[in-house]
């Protein structure tokens, strides 16, 4: 049994907030503010993998009114959710991801954001897949007041 889902989410950018995705702490002069780390990529993944297990929502699972999420890594969420798809048992086939942003240049990071991710849900790198775009200087990702993520999984039950 196949099943899809996908995930969308959107942080503000500002000063004096790291800016980390797919758990890798990337250097620029804006981070993404929230809760826990604000990784948008892996709450994106997390809601793309949550949705195709039929499990609701990373805001359902993790309230951002609990104390004990705040500042949290969000790979410990991604191994979370990893768990809560293997109990029901299924596993990630593969997830594909695209990062909205005008800067920074995010390339040369995509490399540790797929192995952080593969290593977390303990499946191999080509199995996980992460792109990055601008919107040509359009809308709030193009001035630079946030960036957006959206991520699709398909996972198999065996
Ligand atoms: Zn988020």
């Amino acid at each position: 049994m196949f099943r899809i889902g996908n995930g969308y989410d959107v942080h503000r950018l500002v000063e004096g907030r790291k800016l980390i995705l797919g758990g890798v702490e990337i250097p620029h002069t804006l981070g993404l503010d929230g809760h826990s780390d604000a990784d948008a990529l892996l709450h994106a993944l997390c809601d793309a993998l949550l949705g195709a297990a039929g499990l609701g929502d990373l805001g359902h699972h993790f309230p951002d009114t609990d104390d004990q999420y705040k500042g949290i890594s969000s790979l410990l969420l991604l191994e979370k959710v990893n768990d809560s798809l293997r109990a029901k048992g299924f596993h990630v086939v593969n997830t594909d991801a695209t990062l909205v942003a005008q800067k920074p240049k995010l390339a040369s990071h995509i490399p540790a954001m797929r192995q952080n991710i593969a290593n977390t849900l303990g499946i191999a790198i080509d199995q996980v897949n992460v792109k990055a775009t601008t919107t040509e200087k359009l809308g709030f990702t193009g001035r630079e007041e946030g960036l957006a993520a959206y991520a699709v999984a398909l996972i198999q039950k065996v």
